[in-house]
């Protein structure tokens, strides 16, 4: 694949695995097995089986009808919000789980910030009957709630990250520090295309199936597999990635990618990264990412917690240097619009980091038989105060 990884785990110029020399063994057992262990036959029939029957894949491709007219062009909803537990993230959290599983690791961790990975994770050690410890800040457990209640109802157990911000970036650190004092029995489930080689990689192929998917659903429903836009937000890049991945190599396929700009992309409240940011090592991987001068990382800020993270996967990073995915950013009012658009005209309440992808559409200008693809990484139910707060309903 012309945009995949390379041997050294490097996607251009960016990618690799800077880790503090504690982690090596860790990291490296996972670069050994995980490609041997996930082509495997028995593994393949696991994860199909438990894709199918317990997440609810596959997940539609839904021609949005009113929207079509409305944008003048076919729009497409690929329906990651129908999942169990309301977005993409169980696809990767069900890999990884069974990846665990084969290296015979006994507990697992996790870092969260909204919550909703920690929620995927929680749910998948649930259904394997393995110990779960999901490191979460402080701020983000009291802001997050209802989710650090469901983890815990899911039996997870939720340890506060009391350090630097108190929020997402302090509870990777708090998560890497577990994994390296217990680096034989635990493996560590990163939630999104971030991380050291080989999370990015492993990561984008547990969330390829969504373009997987989506190409023989296209066929189908239009003829033709290949659309001519593809587009989705982008926090650290994963439903991104799922949602790109099998559409790389077609190069007439347009890619859009929808970072949130917050309160403006130069109000000092922003998470638009491939606009603000510059390349650096972030969470193990050289890629974009926003710094001050002397390479602290700047708090982010927006409002869906999903998208508020200072850098992007490495593979985005490429794909953003090398032009081939247009990076773009949308404001919080203009995403919460969006939101209240989709669901009043297609009866769809999706999750603010969404409505930023579905945002977008207002700003691009389409040919009448354009084929549009949009994923639909989640559902609003967890936004719903948001939105209430914001429309006063
Ligand atoms: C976590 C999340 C995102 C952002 O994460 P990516 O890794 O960029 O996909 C987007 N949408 C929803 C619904 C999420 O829960």
């Amino acid at each position: 694949m012309k945009y995949g990884v390379n041997e050294q785990g490097y996607y251009g110029d960016f990618g690799g695995a800077y880790i503090p020399e504690m982690l090596y063994p860790n990291v490296e057992e996972l670069r050994q097995q995980y490609n041997k262990i996930i082509n495997d036959d028995s593994f393949k029939a696991e994860y199909n089986k438990l894709l199918r029957d317990y997440v609810g894949r596959p997940s539609p491709l839904y021609h949005a009808k009113r929207y079509s007219e409305k944008y003048g062009a076919n729009i497409f909803f690929k329906r990651e919000d129908l999942n169990h537990t309301g977005s993409h993230k169980i696809n990767n959290a069900i890999g990884q789980i069974l990846l665990a599983q084969r290296l015979g690791k006994k507990r697992i961790i996790a870092e969260t910030g909204a919550g909703q990975h920690g929620v995927a994770t929680a749910t998948v050690c649930a259904l394997k009957g393995i110990e779960c410890v999901v490191y979460m800040g402080e701020i983000d457990m009291e802001r997050q709630a209802p989710n650090v209640a469901r983890m815990k109802m899911l039996g997870a157990t939720v340890v506060p990250a009391t350090s630097g911000s108190k929020t997402l970036k302090d509870a990777t650190n708090e998560a890497m520090r577990d994994w390296i004092a217990n680096p034989v029995d635990t493996h560590y489930i990163i939630g999104s295309v971030v991380g050291p080689y080989p999370y990015p990689d492993m990561v984008a192929k547990f969330q390829s199936i969504i373009s997987q998917e989506t190409k023989k659903q296209l066929l189908e429903q239009t003829g033709n597999e290949l659309p001519q836009y593809v587009m989705a937000c982008v926090g650290g890049g994963s439903n991104a990635m799922g949602m790109f991945y099998h559409f790389l190599d077609d190069e007439g396929v347009k890619l859009i990618a929808v970072e949130a700009a917050g309160k403006g992309v130069n109000t000092g409240h922003s998470a638009a990264t491939t606009f603000l940011g510059r390349e650096g090592v972030l969470h193990g991987s050289r890629t974009i990412l926003m710094q001050t001068d002397d390479g602290q990382v700047v708090e982010p800020y927006s409002i869906s917690a999903g998208l508020d993270y200072p850098g992007i996967g490495p593979q985005h990073a490429h794909l953003f240097k090398v032009n081939r995915a247009k990076y773009v950013s949308i404001t919080d009012d203009e995403s919460l619009q969006a939101g209240l658009l989709c669901s009043q005209m297609e009866g769809i309440i999706p999750a603010i980091e969404t409505a930023h992808a579905l945002a977008y559409l207002e700003k691009m200008t389409f040919e009448k038989n354009d084929n549009v693809v949009i994923c639909i990484s989640g559902r609003g139910d967890k936004d719903l105060s948001t939105y209430i707060k914001h429309f006063g309903f």
